[in-house]
């Protein structure tokens, strides 16, 4: 087992004595709070985290990191919290520790290969500091050395998430030890049989291999050596996945598989065509297979690895994998981003050829551009790649990718339409939420639906995805016509009793022909869904039908005319049906609507629509198949008149006083009655324009603050 002191050792190498401190100081805490608590291998608990900072400090990194190895676990395993954490360690640990806490809450279900992705896009989206990937991966590593402890279905299901997720991150990182060893371990649970079948072949040659190596490699050595150039050759053995991985691919058996041994020319230079010149030198010994030579130094990977790849024909006529790069690359390559930070660290020289080699990087994580502090380098390279996009699940586990802002309807929505339409609120990590929720990254969404329930025009406001608005434009127009379809046959039908007239034949006669052509209409529909929403009114079309009322064509009579004309009635303005603009209406005198008033429509016959409060005695008792339900749609600024009685006493100044206030609210007051009501008090009707219920309503409290002011009273009417 690894001890603290080997862990410090490690450190010292590299870090300033001062950092030693923090880390022993996580060692201990650690110790504490992991007190009691045993892994199944039977070992404390302890080894986990301690592991894991041993991992980090063979990385070289900071103290920081190296601390938030020790206490990964125990926010979300021991009593310890965030906040003990940072006031023991600082703010800068405590952040690493809250992502890796939140990091551990999502759940990895075995996922088909078309999610792998979205996951591991998601876990880069929630490490706001790169840091907090490099635990992670750290702590895959020792979980995965010590798979063998758990049961046969959880190491399944541990290895595939490492080789979906866990080691394509490494290697996206450019961390390449850690995606070999990621892989190899996962092979091993995933394929047990497969994996000892290689294991033993590979181990069969090895002797046989370790001459031929040896051979290659002073053949290599002397070469480079000959035109001045230094450095070292490997030919290590390439990692068991991989041969599994190009066997699978090739559809052939081991011994088919000729290049089991990667060699890699490691040139103790900084100078990119001195690896070139190597290159030249192997072609001159052996014969490059057409094809096969990659040149990532011109054209590094995403990841930033650089190297020259080729495959020549060998000694024994053998194909031969050779890898060349400097010293420099060679870091990169295995150790990828965290390799970056320490040569800032150490070797402040090579700073402007380092810009040159993360600018590729740059284009997968944001760094930020002034950074004067080396020490700060890794803190501040944000994964920005996918700061747009949040990822969260489905009540099944199935990740599913939004555009930042989103909310629950949007995610209804990317499920099925019906969902959208029917949905009336949803549930967020198991709390209710509201419909304008903005989804964060790894939350669980459960939409709640009830049957006959409807997208709403608001919803517009709320969407954010394209499907989503799309959808719920398309309901709302398919909506408002058939309520203007209803609406308009009721008032045709309404109008055509009243003289006489057969719906029924007149929906069959030549008339309705020549009404088709008069307002170029192609059906009966398009002609009920223009009377319903107030283009074209029911008499003008019974004018048709009543020939021998010539006359009234010309002239309707007064009443008859839709109150649309904004000249009659202003008042007809701001009111749409559920749905539908441009409806005509008519205020009702008996109970004064105004905005913020819950009003329904009555359907009087020729006359449209009434509106009143939901509440009016008038509608109350009407016939349930005339009313209609209204909402407010108020565009433009009208005033609306409400009636308003106030009881005060009867003293000098009261009235004085009232009307002040009214008026301090933009309130106009059109009409006054006062009449005593005893030797005491006065009553005081006034009749008032407002705009809405809000302003009505605080001026009403205006008035009752007065000291002299009895009570204030919405009338229905005077
Ligand atoms: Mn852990």
């Amino acid at each position: 087992m690894l001890r603290i002191t080997d862990i410090l050792d490690k450190a010292e190498s590299y870090l300033p004595p001062q950092d030693l401190e923090g880390i022993e100081k996580a060692y201990i805490y650690s110790a504490g709070m992991h007190h009691g608590q045993v892994r199944l291998s039977g070992e404390p608990y302890l080894s986990h985290p301690m592991e894991v900072a041993g991992i980090l400090a063979d990385m070289e990194l900071d103290a920081a990191t190296i601390i938030t190895g020790f206490l990964h676990d125990a926010v979300e395993d021991t009593l310890a919290t965030l906040k003990d954490i940072e006031a023991g360690f600082g703010h800068d640990v405590a952040f690493l520790v809250d992502g890796l806490t939140k990091m551990s809450k999502i759940q990895f279900a075995s996922k088909e290969e078309r999610q792998a992705e979205t996951f591991r896009k998601m876990i880069l989206a929630m490490s706001a500091d790169i840091r907090i990937l490099l635990v992670k991966l750290a702590d895959r590593v020792h979980n995965m050395r010590t798979l063998e402890y758990q049961n046969p279905d959880k190491q399944r299901k541990i290895a595939q998430e490492t080789l979906d997720i866990f080691a394509p991150l490494a290697n996206r990182l450019g961390i390449n030890w850690i995606k070999m060893e990621l892989e190899d371990l996962a092979f091993r649970y995933l394929q047990p049989n497969e994996y000892d079948n290689l294991s033993k072949l590979v181990a069969k040659g090895r002797e046989e291999r370790k001459e031929y190596t040896q051979e290659v490699r002073k053949i290599i050595i002397e070469e480079i050596n000959k035109c001045g150039l230094k450095g070292e050759v490997d030919g290590r053995p390439k990692h068991f996945f991989s041969i599994y991985r190009k066997m699978q691919a090739q559809q052939i058996d081991f011994d088919k598989v000729y290049d089991l041994t990667a060699f890699r020319i490691i040139l103790d230079s900084h100078r990119d065509q001195d690896c070139y010149q190597a290159l030249s030198v192997v072609h001159s010994c052996w014969k490059p297979i057409p094809g096969r030579f990659k040149d990532y130094i011109a054209l590094p990977k995403m990841n930033n690895y650089r190297s020259l790849h080729t495959t020549v024909i060998g000694p024994h006529g053998e194909r031969v994998e050779i890898q060349i790069r400097t010293r420099e690359m060679h870091e990169w390559a295995e150790e990828g981003i965290a390799a970056h930070w320490r040569y800032k660290e150490k070797r402040p020289q090579y700073e402007a050829r380092d810009e040159e080699q993360i600018k590729k990087l740059r284009e997968l994580l944001e760094v930020q551009k002034d950074l004067t502090n080396p020490r700060e380098f890794m803190s501040n390279l944000k994964l920005a790649l996918y700061h747009d996009e949040v990822y969260v699940f489905t009540p099944n586990g199935d990740v599913l990718a939004f555009p930042r802002g989103s909310t629950p309807i949007d995610f209804a929505y990317s499920i099925h339409t019906d969902l959208g339409n029917q949905c009336v609120g949803a549930k967020v990590n198991r709390s209710i939420v509201p419909l304008k929720y903005e989804l964060q990254n790894g939350d669980t969404v459960e939409i709640i639906t009830q049957a006959g329930r409807h997208p709403s025009k608001d919803w517009l406001k709320i969407a954010k995805t394209s499907r989503a608005l799309q959808k719920i434009k398309h309901w709302i127009t398919m909506e408002e016509r058939t309520r203007s379809i209803d609406l308009g046959r009721d008032m045709l039908e309404k109008e055509f009793r009243k003289r006489g007239i057969k719906y029924g034949s007149f929906v069959k006669s030549d008339e309705l022909k020549s009404v088709f052509a008069d307002f170029s209409l192609n059906s009966l529909d398009d002609l009920l869904a223009m009377v319903g929403c107030g283009k074209l009114s029911p008499r003008k079309v019974s004018n048709y039908v009543i020939a021998d009322l010539e006359e009234e064509k010309k002239e309707e009579s007064p009443a008859d005319i839709p109150v649309r004309d904004k000249k009659k009635s202003k008042s007809s303005a701001g009111i749409s049906l559920t749905g539908i603009d441009n409806i005509m209406v008519r205020f009702s005198k008996c109970c004064d609507p105004v905005p913020g008033d819950e009003i329904l429509g009555f359907v009087s016959r020729g006359r449209g629509i009434s509106v009143h409060k939901a509440d009016c005695p008038n509608v109350q008792g009407a016939e349930t198949d005339r009313l209609v339900e209204l909402e407010w749609n108020i565009k433009e600024k009208h005033t609306y008149p409400v009636h308003l009685r106030v009881v005060c006493r009867d003293q000098k100044g009261s009235l004085a006083e009232i009307s002040g206030v009214i008026t301090s609210f933009d309130v106009n007051i059109t009409q006054l009655r006062m009449d005593a009501i005893d030797g005491l008090n006065v009553m005081l009707d006034f009749r008032v324009d407002v705009h809405d219920l809000q302003q009505f309503n605080k001026m009403v409290t205006g008035i009752k603050r007065l000291k002299n002011v009895q009570s204030v009273e919405r009338m229905k009417h005077v």
